[in-house]
This record gives C-alpha cells, sequence and structure tokens, in this order.
C-alpha cells in the first residue's frame, strides 16, 4: 500500500502529490497528522485549526460519497508514521513540498526513518508554480530584488504550460481502513469565534483591483490569503484566473508571494536575523508598554489603531494597513520587528512565514528590496491618501473624535528624527 500524507495542500481537486499517489498505486491511504510540535504553541480555540479542520471534513465528504475516508491523526509526525509503519506495508509515502524551515528538518528526518524501511518519499511541487532555484539569476544566484525576479519568473512562465492534475478523477483508488477521523475535540481544540471572510476572485473583483485595492474600507482583496496557505485552492488555477484578467496587478501579487518564498527558502536565516546583517546593530528601545499599546490599536495614532483593532477582532488586516502599523512599530517605537513579525504570526490567519518575515524586514529596512530607511511613512498622511473619508477608521474606532480616545503616544516628528539618528548609527 501507499500513502498520501496531506499537509497544507488541503484539496482533493488538482493536488499533483496526490495525483501521482493515485495514479501509481492501486491503493492508496490518505492521511493528515495534527502536529503536536505546532498545535501545543496555540490557544485552544486558534481559527486557523478550525479552518484546517472543516477544509479536512469537506475532504472527508466528498471522500464518503465515494464510499471511502480520510485518516486524522494527533501527535509528533515521525510517532505516528512509526505507527503506521509498524502496521501496515507501505511501499512509498506521497506528499507535497513544504519550505519552511521546520518543515525542512522534519522531511529529513522522515526521510531516514523511510530509508531504514525501504520506504521511499515522494514529493512533488504543488504550492507554487516555481520553486527553490527554478527563477535565479543566470549565474545560478538568487534575486533579491522583486521586479527582475518577477521578469524572470514570467519569462520561465511562457515556456511552461499551466496543467491541472485531475487527482479528483481516481478517488477510487483510496484505500478502505479503520484509522479514526479526530473532531477537533478530539485533539483537544474548539470552534473559533472568528468567521473567515469566503475568497474572491471574481472577474469584477480582479479587474478593478488595481484601482480598489489600497482602499482599506473598500475590502476589495480576494482574502486568498488563509486559502493558499492552507492549499484549500490550487495556485495554478488561481494563477489562471489572474491571467485570464486584463489587468496585471493582482498576478504579481501572487509572484510576490513565491518571491518570499524562494527568499525564505536560499536564506532560512532570515526568520531570526536580518537580511541586511548592519541592521542588527540597531539600538531598538523595545519599550514594553508602548509594544502592548500598540497590540491594542491604543497608540493614538488612527491608522496603526484600526488596523490593530481589526487584526484583533477579524484575524485579518488590510495589506495598506500591515504596511503602516508595522513601519510605526518599527521606526516611530523602535521597537525590534521581530516582536511585530511574531504578533502578526499568532493573530494573522493568512500567517505565512515566508511572507510574515520578508514583509516585516521590509518595513524595518533590513529585508529584500526594502526602500532606504529614511523613508518614513507619516501615519496621518496616509490617512490623507487612503482613507479620506475615515470610513475605516470609524468602523474600528467608535470613540474615535471623542475625549475617550488616547493622545498619540510619541511625537511623530520627535519619533521621525530619534528613528532616523538611531537607523543611521547602525547601518551608516
Ligand atoms: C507586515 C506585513 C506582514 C504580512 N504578513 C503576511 C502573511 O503572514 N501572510 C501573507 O500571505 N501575506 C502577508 N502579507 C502580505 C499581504 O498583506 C497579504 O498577503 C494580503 O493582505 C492578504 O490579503 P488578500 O488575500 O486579500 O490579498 P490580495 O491583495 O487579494 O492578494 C492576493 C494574494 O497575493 C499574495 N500577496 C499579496 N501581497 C503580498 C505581499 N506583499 N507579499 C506576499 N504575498 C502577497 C497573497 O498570497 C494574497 O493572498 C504581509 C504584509 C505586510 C506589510
Amino acid at each position: 500500500m501507499n500513502l498520501f500524507w496531506f499537509r497544507r495542500d488541503l484539496r482533493l481537486d488538482d493536488n499533483i502529490g496526490l495525483f501521482h499517489a493515485l495514479t501509481s498505486s492501486e491503493e492508496v491511504l490518505p492521511i493528515f497528522i495534527f502536529d503536536d510540535s505546532i498545535l501545543s504553541q496555540l490557544p485552544k480555540d486558534d481559527a486557523r485549526v478550525t479552518f484546517i479542520h472543516q477544509q479536512l471534513e469537506k475532504i472527508q465528504t466528498q471522500l464518503q460519497s465515494n464510499g471511502k475516508e480520510l485518516a486524522v491523526f494527533h501527535g509528533k509526525p515521525i510517532e505516528v508514521f512509526q505507527k503506521l509503519i509498524s502496521e501496515n506495508t507501505i511501499q512509498s509515502v506521497y506528499t507535497n513540498h513544504d519550505y519552511e524551515p521546520y518543515a525542512r528538518k522534519r522531511d529529513l528526518e522522515l526521510f531516514h526513518l523511510f530509508k531504514e524501511h525501504h520506504i521511499e518519499f515522494k514529493t512533488s511541487k504543488d504550492q507554487v508554480i516555481f520553486e527553490k532555484s527554478e527563477v535565479v539569476k543566470d549565474d545560478g544566484t538568487p534575486y533579491v530584488v522583486y521586479t527582475p525576479y518577477a521578469n524572470k519568473w514570467k519569462e520561465n512562465f511562457k515556456k511552461i504550460k499551466l496543467v491541472h492534475y485531475p487527482s479528483e478523477e481516481n478517488l477510487h483508488k483510496i484505500a478502505h481502513h479503520s484509522y479514526p477521523f479526530l473532531s477537533l475535540t478530539e485533539i483537544g481544540f474548539e470552534i473559533s469565534p472568528i468567521t473567515i471572510s469566503n475568497y474572491d476572485v471574481s472577474a469584477s473583483l480582479i479587474d478593478n483591483y488595481e484601482a480598489t485595492r489600497n482602499f482599506p474600507a473598500l475590502n476589495r482583496t480576494s482574502y486568498l490569503g488563509i486559502y493558499l496557505r492552507f492549499g484549500a485552492v490550487s495556485i495554478r488555477k488561481m494563477v489562471g484566473k489572474a491571467i485570464a484578467s486584463k489587468n496585471e496587478t493582482f498576478f504579481k501579487e501572487l509572484i510576490w508571494r513565491e518571491f518570499f518564498m524562494q527568499i525564505l527558502w536560499h536564506f532560512p536565516h532570515t526568520p531570526r536575523s536580518s537580511f541586511r546583517p548592519k541592521y542588527d546593530a540597531i539600538r531598538w528601545e523595545n519599550n514594553e508598554e508602548l509594544f502592548q499599546k500598540w497590540c491594542d490599536g491604543k497608540t493614538g495614532y488612527p491608522f496603526v489603531d484600526a488596523g490593530m483593532r481589526e487584526l484583533n477582532a477579524t484575524g485579518h488586516m488590510h495589506n495598506r494597513v500591515r504596511m503602516i502599523t508595522a513601519s510605526f512599530l518599527c521606526k516611530h517605537l523602535l521597537i525590534d520587528w521581530r516582536w511585530g513579525e511574531t504578533y502578526f504570526a499568532q493573530k494573522l490567519l493568512d500567517y505565512e512565514q515566508s511572507s510574515n518575515v520578508g514583509n516585516w524586514q521590509w518595513a524595518a529596512g533590513s529585508g529584500v528590496d526594502a526602500a532606504p530607511y529614511f523613508r518614513i511613512f507619516n501615519p496621518t498622511e496616509q490617512i490623507k491618501k487612503f482613507d479620506k473619508e475615515l470610513k475605516y477608521i470609524k468602523k474600528w474606532i467608535p470613540e474615535f473624535e471623542t475625549f475617550d480616545y488616547p493622545k498619540p503616544i510619541v511625537d511623530h516628528k520627535e519619533a521621525r528624527e530619534r528613528c532616523l539618528k538611531v537607523y543611521k548609527e547602525a547601518v551608516g
């Protein structure tokens, strides 16, 4: 028998690893493992765990209509596999690539376990169009600036055919088994009170994306983040939608996602250290009280506060506001970008290590393709450009323009000058 291990590819359609498993075997046991080393760090009502479980239920319903079942386990992957190996004769384990540093380490350990038992570990590229070193400079080194990366990405894209893999057509090969489908309660979790928005990739959204995407009050972005993060949709199908549109802007965003993924692949130390090493010499203030005010949306800067309150209430924050809040934390408050990155990682439904680290380092000035550090967002000027009618701000700050709304915790001009001084000392 062969195994297919679902990870961040939670769908039955156009799933490359599943397609290969089903077309090259007679019987495939489909499994998912709730990894205890990840789960043990999360609150019991984490919305992402609810989302994952809901996707597994969708898979289960689809399989049951074919008389089959998904096996869902809870534990450390290596221990779950040791048990599965002791109870079955397994020839191959199929799965899709996962590029994050933790996943790479986990997969290497499993590779050794499988080798010991003469089991093949067959992995496929599924969550991106181009991975690892498929888009590099002519001399083989990685791009660290977005535009030339995107140009090469598009050049390479012209040379390939966007194929879909009809994994859903071979479900009759799923094995009968008696393994459990664990419920949310059985893994020690409960349903999150947060409602997750549906995604929208309609022609009207994509065609107007460039004109509307920067205005948080309009809510006209795709909300694809969490669906892409857990592979609930196929990236090939989403890219297909993007190229069918007249407008390239949305397509470019999907390339940003792959840009940061390949950065993390080539520079796996960047979740901990600045991409530009000099920036690790910055003398951060790291004032805990100010950090808490930032987290709670009580800085007295309305755009920052609205964004943080949106994040705390919904697990989402509009991209423009992510840029403003992140810049404010690093530059106005002189708090280490890693503090902000960690807070976003806890709260964002679409948390993706590569994008979060990449964008935080961009905001701090220490990352790839970052603007010069002396360009500092003015959070008040940003309102005039992107929330002129104050709709977004009033939505999230009911006490705005009353005496209950806090006074600014730092003075913009002074904070700006302090930031320039401290950054200059570190990076020259
Ligand atoms: C400080 C900061 C932290 C961020 N953290 C994350 C994160 O953890 N996970 C995440 O997916 N995105 C992150 N982003 C990027 C971006 O804000 C989100 O992808 C976007 O807001 C998600 O909403 P959406 O799906 O409606 O996006 P849309 O605007 O509809 O974009 C469609 C898709 O394109 C991709 N995309 C768009 N912008 C970016 C970008 N700048 N970088 C990488 N991919 C992009 C995403 O996959 C997104 O779902 C972060 C941005 C900043 C400034």
